[in-house]
């Protein structure tokens, strides 16, 4: 199918978008070929004299690949305006970025005020979507951060690490007690709600970025119409991953290691998850939800009737060639599933 089309009825949807190249960061490695595919270039570094040659190139294929001029409208429009229909329809949806520190996570699920990224973005669809409608839905919205395995109410920082409990419910979802839903009618109303939320987030300083973020942020829309005694209820999860660098690349020590430990841990449950779902591989199809309270968490939306987006990013600069490779590596693979 061409790339120009949106995201379609895959159940996963695998794109790559490559971030900016900042001014003192020297050469590119990378470069788009086609709508689809990422080149790295040849990694032979002539200071580098213990490194052997390799081949010259390696090509990456995925469902879009997004290249340094992509604007936020087009990333949201190729990959997350079709989940907000379905969500709308009463299915469930997730979309989450992925990438080492400083690739450009934030920037596309979050963005600026000038540039919103697919957070802001698939509400504002969503207000406009329901508006008028009849009988009237309700948007409930909350904010979460998984830092270490503990979960924090970023609407409601102060209250402390809460629990998760997994067999309440009608359905037996996974629940966040405590965790403030907040009933939201208008986007600029959002805005604030996310923007404070973000400020909330655990930062701490590592080698790679002084402001790194090592935690997970879920954002969760709740979509419900109400028709005499029939309910309607779409969810849509969208996730700003923590850097997916291993300890080794941060020279972190101590807390830190423990903390790459934690995210690497998700994120490979995560990892196991999508494959299983999609039916990869020899072994069976058991799914290990309970790998990781991520996983826990994303339950839900990652079974039965739902799809998936995972958006990979990678910075173009040669500093970052592992780190980018890594990603490459691990979206090409999810895309050939
Ligand atoms: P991450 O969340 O993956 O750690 P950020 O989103 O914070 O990375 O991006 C790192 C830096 O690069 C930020 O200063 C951000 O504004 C900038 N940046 C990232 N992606 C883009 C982009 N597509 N266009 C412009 N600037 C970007
Ligand atoms: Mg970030």
């Amino acid at each position: 199918p061409p790339a120009t089309t949106a995201a379609n009825d895959e159940k996963l949807v695998v794109a790559v978008r490559v971030r900016p190249l900042k001014p003192d960061e020297g050469e590119k490695i990378l470069h788009i070929l086609d709508v689809k595919t990422i080149v790295l270039d040849d990694d032979s570094d002539k200071r580098d004299v213990l490194r052997q040659k390799r081949t010259s190139e390696k090509q990456y294929s995925f469902d879009f690949a997004f290249g340094e001029d992509s604007s936020q409208e087009q990333v949201y429009d190729l990959t997350t305006r079709g989940l907000v229909r379905d969500v709308l329809l009463g299915f469930n949806a997730t979309v989450f970025a992925y990438g080492a520190t400083g690739a450009g996570k934030t920037h596309t699920m979050v963005g600026t005020a000038a540039e919103p990224g697919i957070m802001v973005r698939a509400l504002n669809d969503l207000f406009t979507s329901i508006a008028g409608n009849e009988p009237p839905h309700q948007v409930k919205l909350s904010y979460l951060e998984l830092y270490n395995e503990n979960i924090r109410d970023l609407l409601n920082p102060s209250a402390g690490f809460l629990e998760l409990r997994e067999d309440s419910g009608p359905l037996r979802s996974p629940t966040v007690s405590g965790l403030t839903e907040i009933e939201a009618t208008s986007i600029s109303e959002v805005m604030g709600l996310l923007l404070r939320g973000n400020k909330e987030r655990t930062v701490e300083p590592t080698a790679a970025n002084r402001t790194s973020s090592r935690s997970h942020a879920l954002l969760s829309v709740t979509v419900t119409q109400s028709e005499a005694d029939e309910k309607r209820t779409g969810r849509l999860y969208m996730l700003d991953l923590a850097g997916s660098e291993r300890a080794s690349v941060t020279k972190n020590r101590g807390k830190r290691l423990v903390e790459g430990a934690h995210i690497n841990r998700s994120l490979l449950a995560l990892g196991n998850v999508i494959n299983a779902l999609s039916g990869a591989g020899s072994g069976s199809r058991y799914v290990n939800y309970r790998d990781s309270k991520l996983t826990r968490l994303l339950r839900n939306a990652l079974s039965g009737n739902c799809r998936t987006v995972m958006i990979g990013h990678v910075s173009p600069a040669a500093a970052h060639r592992d780190e980018t490779r890594n990603t490459l590596v691990y979206a090409s693979r999810a895309s050939r599933i």
